[in-house]
């Protein structure tokens, strides 16, 4: 049971907090609390106040927290070889490419590169698209030509190293860092005609730019306030990366593994139109906790771009990652868990519209990466409130309130949140 938080933070959270703003960097706030160990979708702090945790780590926790078989496998590879460079390979890495690639229903001779987070998915792809970028006509700067460009879309979300940085649209986070990559360029997600018009300045001349390598996009804007972008404006990109020979990657480091209801939310024909991607970028839930990542490049071709020396990184592929994400993987499927993300979702969404409370004007998204919209910006009055009486939600826009539970999360567990949501007071302060 989810006991009810009258008292103030407890003594054993305020001294760890006290230590953590001491050593370390101050680039995250200060914590909401000093979680200690969870069981399924609950967590406990250190003065042992439960949570019913409806963010999972942002959308990392796929099967909740200690899942008696992501703790055998890890343990077990652990116990085995836990790390041994890429100059060796391992099955648990081998297996795990095959099965992303059946998973996403990638084309024969399609590749998978590991790394260990999603930005580092992203850099992987967009050094991909750069080579690609480097075949297309037009853009061999020796006989005049021009580099090769990269669009991305405003509000789009990619991660926080450099070349993802520079493909990430939030100015707060991104211009104190410019300049950043070359060549990538924004146009505004969702206007057909934005995109067709950054095509258009491909050309000859000095005012014509390089052609376009890669169109790179979510199809929920996941840290934007889960905002589907639509089915026929995805159709209609992908239409135009055909006609202009580009790639489109399709970052799902968010939307992946199950969370939207399909493996991944490209399969969902009511998010893409039923396109298919050259390239797909994963991450988050896809080793239900253990930090892993990766692109995966569609079809021979493409894969074979990248050659030895190309990229890398030293953790990359790591056994216990790949062994965490097997198991994480076989639980989703052995428990049916892709179609209780749709379930659940259902639920919540309908449930959080049928709880009456005033502050709750629409709910959103698919699966279980949702959002709610509220009646006015009081997003982290009403997360402190939540946290205060049990349920972890996440603020993601002032107006906005994030859920990404994990997937094998309980009806049961869903009427919970639902009744504390209910009793959220609709006068909160705005952030
Ligand atoms: C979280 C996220 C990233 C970055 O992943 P990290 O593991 O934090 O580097 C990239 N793209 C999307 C869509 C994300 O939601």
């Amino acid at each position: 049971m989810v006991t009810e938080q009258t008292e103030k933070l407890g003594s054993e959270d305020s001294k760890w907090l006290g230590e953590y703003s001491q050593v370390h960097m101050n680039v995250f706030g200060t914590p909401l609390r000093v979680l200690d160990h969870g069981q399924g979708a609950h967590v406990w702090d250190v003065d042992g106040n439960e949570y019913l945790d409806f963010l999972a780590g942002i959308a990392v926790n796929s099967i909740g927290y200690a899942h008696p078989k992501w703790v055998k496998a890890v343990s077990e590879q652990a116990a085995k070889v836990a790390h041994t460079s890429n100059y060796f390979a391992t099955e648990p890495q081998i297996k795990l490419a095959a099965k992303l690639v059946e998973l996403a229903g990638a084309p024969e001779g399609s590749h998978v590169y590991f790394g260990n987070s999603g930005a580092e998915g992203n850099e992987a792809a967009i050094k991909l698209a750069k080579l690609y970028g480097r075949t297309l006509p037009g853009a061999t700067p020796s006989i005049g030509g021009k580099p090769a460009r990269i669009i991305a879309l405003t509000h789009g979300f990619h991660g926080r190293t450099l070349g993802a940085l520079s493909a990430t649209w939030k100015p707060s986070i991104r211009t104190p860092f410019e300049p950043l990559v070359p060549g990538i360029e924004f146009v505004e997600a969702g206007n057909p005609m934005a995109l067709y018009e950054a095509f258009a300045q491909t050309g000859q001349g000095h005012y014509g730019k390089g052609p376009v390598a890669a169109v790179i996009m979510e199809l929920i804007q996941g840290e934007a306030g889960v905002r589907p972008l639509g089915a026929d404006y995805v159709k209609k990109v992908r239409q135009m990366c055909d006609i202009n020979h580009a790639l489109l990657i399709i970052d799902e480091v968010q939307t992946g593994m199950g969370r939207t209801g399909k493996w991944f939310a490209f399969q969902r024909e009511d998010l893409s139109g039923g396109v298919t991607p050259d390239m797909v970028t994963f991450a988050k839930g896809v080793a239900g906790g253990f930090p892993m990542g990766g692109m995966i490049a569609f079809g021979s071709k493409l894969s074979a771009l990248f050659t030895p020396g190309s990229h890398g990184s030293t953790f990359a592929g790591n056994p216990l990652g790949a062994a965490a994400s097997l198991a994480t993987i076989g639980v989703i499927e052995d428990e049916n868990l892709v179609a209780n993300a749709e379930a659940r979702g259902q639920q919540l969404r309908d449930g959080i519209m049928a709880t009456g409370n005033p502050l709750f004007e629409s709910a959103r998204g698919r699966g279980l990466l949702d959002a709610v919209q509220l009646s006015h910006p009081c997003a982290h009055a009403v997360m402190n409130w939540a946290l205060e009486h049990g349920l972890i939600v996440n603020a993601v826009a002032p107006d906005a309130l994030r859920f990404a539970p994990p997937l094998n999360v309980t009806a049961q567990d869903v009427d919970q949140a639902l009744a504390i949501l209910a009793r959220i007071p609709d006068d909160l302060p705005n952030d």
